[in-house]
Parts: C-alpha cells; sequence; structure tokens
C-alpha cells in the first residue's frame, strides 16, 4: 500500500491565479471552438435556417424559447403550459434583454457557452487538490466527451446546457471545503447547492448522494474534524425543502457564529448538525431519493391516477432511452473510447486512492454507472468524473519519464489521443435541425391566422415547436405524452374524419374544462364519465352516431399534418389502436413507405420483399400475394395544385398503393389507414367540406380548420 501510495504522489502543482484563469480560458475556447463545427457544418443551409439563424436540434428546447418570448412579451395565455417561470426562460430571457444578438442567436448558442462551462469546476477541483494540470487536462476531455458533447452541442437548447456543470461545481465546493476546512468555504457549498437546486428541482436525489457519501467519508477518514460536519450541516440546510432565502439567511447567520466564536461555535457543530438531519427527514427527505430508485433502477410503475379504470398505452414500451445498453456504446458515451473508458475508470480508483476525497464524487459516477440499466442519458454524469481520473492516469504515467521534455511531450500526446475519438465523433455527428424552413414558414402563417387560445392537433413530437413558432395552444407535446393523453390525439389524426372531428372538438373543449376544475390530465376518462358512460366502447359507438351532442365551442381547432408524420403514423396509431377497457391492442395496421424502388417491365419492387405486380394487380408482400383495392398517383402541377389519379382493380382488396409522385414515394396501407384523417387530409387533400376547411396547403405540412 504505502508503495503504491508513494507511486501515486505527484509533486504539488500550485499555480498562480494568472495561470489559473489562463488554464479555464484555453479550456473554454477549446470546448467552444470544438463545438463549432456543426455550425461551419450546417452554415449557409438556407433550408434549416430561420430569422438569418440556424435553427435548434432539439424538440425540448423549443419549451424553454417559447417561455422565454411570452417573458418578453410579458403575456401568456391561461393553461398554455408555457413555462415562464423556469430558470432556463428567465436566464434566456435575461440574455436576450440584455445581449446585443438576435433571440434565435442566443438559444441557438447558449448550450455551447453555458455547457463549455464545465471546464471550470473541473479545472477548480484540480486546484483544490493542488494539481492544476491534472484539472486541465480533464476539463480538455470533459468538456467535449462524446455524451456531453451531445447534451451540450450548438442548437441542444435544453435544461441540460447546466445539469452537469452545476454538480461538478457542488462537488468542487466540497472537496475544497473537506481539503482546506476554511468557514467561508461553507458559504460556497451553500450557493452552489442553491444554485444546482434551482435550475433542476431533481437535484435533490444527487444532493443527497453527496451528502450521504460525505458523512461516511467523515466517518471513515476523518472522525475528529469537526469541520466535516460543519460542511455537512451546510449542505443539509442547503437541500431542506424550505424557502431558499431562509436558507441563505440561516447559512449566513452560521458562517459568522463559526467564524467569530471558534471555541463556543465547535461544540453547537454535532447537535445542529443532528437537528438538520431530524428536520430533513421530517421534511420528507429522503422520498424523493427512494422514488426516483424505484422509478429508474426497478422501473416500477407509477400510476397517475389510482382509480384509473382505462387501460391506455404505455408509453415507458416506445421510449428508447428506457432500454439497455451495449458496453461499447456505454464506455464511448462516458469517455470517447473503450480503452480510455478502462483507463480512466483505473485512473478514478487510483485517484480516490491517492486523493480519498474524491471518493465524493461516487454519486455522480453511480448515476453515470446507472445508465447501463437505467437508459443512456444518464452515462454523463460520469464524465467529467472519469475525465479526472483520465488525467490523473496520464500524469503519474509521465513519472515514468526523467526528463522533463518527455514528461511534457507524453502528456501532449496522450492528451492528444484521449481527445482524438470524441473530436472524431463530433466531427461526425451531424444532428439535423427539429425543423426545416418550410415547415416554419407554415406555423409562422398559422400563428397570424389562429389565436392564441386556438388549439393545434398535432402528434407530441411537434407539440413545443407549434407552440413557439405559432403561439398557439397545444393538447400534447415533449412533457405531456402519456397513454391517456396520446389516446385522443392518435384517435383524431388515425381515425376517419367524421369520428376524428368530434374526439377532437371533445378533448380540447375537456381539457380546458379539466384545467379549470383542476382534474389532471386524463381528460377521455372525464369526458366518458361526463356524458354518462363507464364503457369507453360503448361510449366510442354512441359518438359514431347523428344524435350524439358536441360540447359548446369555445375557440378554434387546427389539424397540423406534417410530411414527416409518415415515419411515425404506425406510432401514433398504436395509442388508439387498442380496447380500453382490457388495454389489448387490436390488430396492426399494415402501413409500409419507401423513397426507394425499383421499376421493371412487369413489378415494381418496393423492397422489403414487398413487390407490386403489374400483370395481374397484386401485391407480393413476402409470400403472400395480396389482391390490390386501388393504386393512386398524387402529383402536383406547375401551379402548385395537387391532382391524384385513381385506378381502382378489386374493392374488396385488403391494401391500396399510393405513388406520391412529387415526393418520390410510395405508400403501401390497408383500408383502414388510408382512410384516416391524416392519409385523407395530408397524402390526399381529400376533406369533407363539412368539417374541415383547409387553411394552408404546403407539400411539407398542411393545417385544416374545424368547422364544428
Ligand atoms: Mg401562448
Amino acid at each position: 500500500m504505502q508503495q503504491l501510495l508513494s507511486l501515486l504522489t505527484l509533486d504539488e502543482d500550485r499555480q498562480n491565479i494568472k495561470r489559473l484563469i489562463l488554464f479555464i480560458l484555453v479550456a473554454y475556447l477549446f470546448s467552444i471552438a470544438v463545438r463549432m463545427v456543426w455550425v461551419y457544418h450546417f452554415s449557409g443551409q438556407d433550408n434549416i435556417m430561420w430569422n438569418d439563424q440556424l435553427m435548434l436540434n432539439t424538440n425540448d428546447g423549443y419549451l424553454w424559447a417559447e417561455g422565454a418570448r411570452d417573458i418578453l412579451n410579458g403575456q401568456q395565455q391561461e393553461n398554455d403550459l408555457s413555462p415562464v417561470d423556469s430558470p432556463p426562460s428567465k436566464l434566456t430571457a435575461l440574455l436576450v434583454s440584455i445581449l446585443p444578438f438576435s433571440f434565435e442567436t442566443i438559444i441557438l448558442y447558449m448550450p455551447a457557452f453555458l455547457g463549455s462551462l464545465i471546464v471550470i469546476p473541473i479545472i477548480l477541483i484540480g486546484r483544490s487538490l493542488r494539481q492544476t494540470r491534472i484539472g486541465f487536462i480533464a476539463a480538455l476531455l470533459g468538456g467535449i466527451v462524446w455524451s456531453y458533447y451531445n447534451r451540450t452541442m450548438v442548437g441542444y437548447y435544453d435544461t441540460d446546457m447546466l445539469i452537469i456543470v452545476l454538480p461538478t461545481f457542488v462537488l468542487w465546493a466540497l472537496v475544497l471545503g473537506v481539503t482546506h476546512n476554511k468557514n467561508r468555504y461553507l458559504l460556497v457549498t451553500t450557493f452552489t447547492v442553491l444554485i444546482y437546486q434551482y435550475w433542476y428541482p431533481g437535484s435533490f436525489s444527487l444532493n443527497m448522494g453527496m451528502a450521504g457519501i460525505l458523512f461516511f467519508y467523515a466517518m471513515v477518514f476523518d472522525r475528529k474534524n469537526i469541520y466535516n460536519y460543519k460542511l455537512l450541516l451546510f449542505v443539509v440546510i442547503a437541500i431542506v425543502p424550505i424557502v431558499t432565502a431562509a436558507k441563505v439567511l440561516i447559512s449566513f447567520l452560521l458562517y459568522l457564529f463559526f467564524h467569530f466564536s471558534k471555541e463556543k461555535s465547535d461544540k453547537t457543530v454535532i447537535p445542529l448538525f443532528m437537528v438538520s438531519i431530524v428536520v430533513l427527514l421530517y421534511m420528507g427527505g429522503l422520498d424523493p431519493v427512494l422514488k426516483n430508485l424505484s422509478n429508474y433502477v426497478f422501473r416500477v410503475e407509477t400510476s397517475t391516477s389510482s382509480e384509473l379504470s382505462l387501460h391506455f398505452f404505455n408509453v415507458v414500451q416506445t421510449v428508447r432511452e428506457a432500454g439497455n445498453i451495449p458496453f461499447e456504446t456505454f464506455a464511448n458515451r462516458i469517455s470517447g473510447h473503450p480503452i480510455t473508458f478502462l483507463l480512466s475508470t483505473i485512473g478514478v480508483f487510483l485517484m480516490m486512492i491517492r486523493f480519498p476525497v474524491m471518493t465524493l464524487a461516487i454519486p455522480m459516477l453511480g448515476l453515470g454507472f446507472l445508465a447501463f440499466e437505467g437508459g443512456l442519458r444518464f452515462t454523463v454524469y460520469a464524465a467529467p468524473v472519469n475525465a479526472l481520473g483520465m488525467a490523473f492516469l496520464l500524469m503519474v504515467m509521465s513519472k515514468f519519464f526523467n526528463q522533463q521534455l518527455h514528461r511534457v511531450m507524453f502528456l501532449s500526446l496522450a492528451t492528444v489521443a484521449v481527445l482524438y475519438p470524441n473530436v472524431k465523433h463530433i466531427i461526425d455527428y451531424k444532428v439535423p435541425t427539429v425543423f426545416a424552413k418550410q415547415e416554419v414558414q407554415v406555423l409562422d402563417k398559422l400563428k397570424s391566422i389562429a389565436t392564441r387560445e386556438d388549439y393545434v392537433i398535432a402528434w407530441w413530437d411537434y407539440g413545443y415547436p407549434i407552440r413557439y413558432y405559432a403561439d398557439v395552444k397545444t393538447l400534447i407535446d415533449g412533457g405531456k405524452h402519456a397513454g391517456f393523453t396520446n389516446y385522443p390525439v392518435s384517435y383524431a389524426l388515425t381515425e376517419e374524419q367524421k369520428v376524428s372531428a368530434i374526439m377532437a372538438r371533445l378533448e380540447v373543449e375537456y381539457v380546458e374544462r379539466a384545467y379549470k376544475k383542476g382534474l389532471g390530465n386524463n381528460t377521455f376518462q372525464y369526458i366518458m364519465e361526463d356524458y354518462g358512460f363507464n364503457d369507453p366502447n360503448i361510449f366510442l359507438e354512441k359518438m359514431k352516431k347523428k344524435d350524439f351532442k358536441l360540447p359548446e365551442k369555445t375557440r378554434d381547432v387546427f389539424y397540423y399534418l406534417p410530411l414527416r408524420m409518415l415515419d411515425i403514423y404506425p406510432t401514433v396509431r398504436l395509442f388508439s389502436n387498442l380496447n380500453l377497457l382490457t388495454g389489448k391492442q387490436y390488430a396492426s395496421p399494415f402501413f409500409y413507405q419507401t423513397n426507394y424502388y425499383k421499376e421493371s417491365g412487369e413489378s415494381i419492387n418496393l423492397g422489403k420483399n414487398i413487390i407490386i405486380d403489374k400483370r395481374n394487380n397484386t401485391i407480393r408482400l413476402g409470400n403472400q400475394e395480396v389482391p390490390l383495392n386501388t393504386l393512386y398517383v398524387t402529383a402536383y402541377e406547375r401551379s402548385g395544385k395537387l391532382t391524384i389519379k385513381k385506378q381502382l382493380f378489386n374493392m374488396t382488396a385488403p391494401i391500396s398503393i399510393v405513388f406520391m409522385k412529387s415526393y418520390n414515394k410510395f405508400l403501401v396501407l390497408d383500408q383502414q389507414t388510408l382512410n384516416s384523417t391524416y392519409m385523407q387530409l395530408f397524402v390526399f387533400e381529400n376533406y369533407n367540406s363539412d368539417i374541415f376547411e383547409p387553411v394552408i396547403l404546403d407539400p411539407l405540412a398542411k393545417v385544416y380548420r374545424l368547422k364544428k
């Protein structure tokens, strides 16, 4: 052990403030410069720009943008779900009002400039250990490492831009306190924890984890040091669920007390700490931790309503993030390469042996490694810790070189080698923007047609962008898409026009009523009960009857039907293609689309073993040969008018084909899918004029208004 320790011991590396600032600046600028690769790649592509700026590449960003826009305009609508009180929206509005850049420019670059701040706490952690250069090398890596880059790249405007920066600052504050035992560092802890908490209310578990580890650390390594209990006391005060102002005041008074009456105050630390623990437990301190654990580790289903009698589609089934991930992906995301990952993990453990205070990073490390079980999005928590481990290992290895020059050369080359796979990933990671300019033009036009109280029916993927660009209300969005909220929208988009319109009107009117009565989001249940039904299937039948009475119309309802919904149609359908009484799915619809096809004399090969036989008008689906119902050819004329040619072969046949000539696209679909509102309104513009009225007909997205 002694030998190992002496092997791991490095020369103290105290740098003056000027050097420290230089290190921070270099790492920060490096982190931002690398992020400009994406901008460089897409710059000048007018079709993905809006207001002379590239658009966002994450859907969720449009939520915060909506909030910021409403803050700046000083208005919002009741129940519009605009997050005007959220920290990201407030920060954005502040930046827009003080900086000389456009709104679009600020939201585009905020993640790069805020996310790159991660280099500061990483370097400061190194400095607290008197190893500033380790901090510097770690910061170069930590700023751009794979998963961290993905979630803080230019255009990835989301809470993520500070979600790792802030706990890393907390970690720094704790390391600083434990290492140097100065009273003023207690307040640094308070403020870092409070800011983290403000930005991300879900921070509670990680803060608790760090407090727990700090306690453990104090017990094992430094039981007699009263400072550790002071630090713990300050962490606990910062996370107790009470008003922030009270926490600041209490912390400040305690700091003064500790600072000015050292003798007396030392005796009170332990009792005060115990009181704070009791208060924390009393206020439900452990509840969120337990809840999160059960959600992510054990995947316990938490039902939102205890008396849920209907069986809606379970969204967890379609969320990719919740799945297990292969080791290589996991390793790449944490360190950029499996070898780097193994080395950096070894480095982390060695670093904990040399600097036991680094055990305080275990909660972040643990959360990152949870990804292996709980889903991709957690990997990013381990990234800064592993970056420190990697830098530590390199520094230890550099000891084997006797000459200073050789050491520097080794460190430089090794750092480049560690950075390389990450930079390569960044160069190859060409995430497109969420929307194309033409789609935004449709929404911008809709903004001038619809009022702010009107609703737009659209799949949840488009919810936030629709609200941002058109300033309307939506039923579902990136944050509101449980099985029961998706059901009515799925129904409206994938059932035929008459019932679609009824469902859309019902849902919109009852969503507003439910908000006003505080009834939660399970509107369909509320609708049924209000109409006096218990059985959803009987209610759905009743809806189709002529005498079904619609609620009073209070606003307009629009349908937003984009071309890109073709890609997700089967998923959209899933949510309403089931028996609500039993939860059992009905037979899956047949739907296939392709842009790749090969035409020969007698057949058209559509790929995936699907071949149209032109001689006898059948279609081969694998081994099956199925007669064709109808062949449609849609095409835009020069004037922009959509024309449809139709060739009926067999009225009772189950499958039809659509050739969307102007899109160079084939659709193969069953009759139910063909008759769905989405297909009829988007693909054919074949709307029932008693029910719908076209508002905007763009080849990329079409908007209709409900007449009733
Ligand atoms: Mg609004």
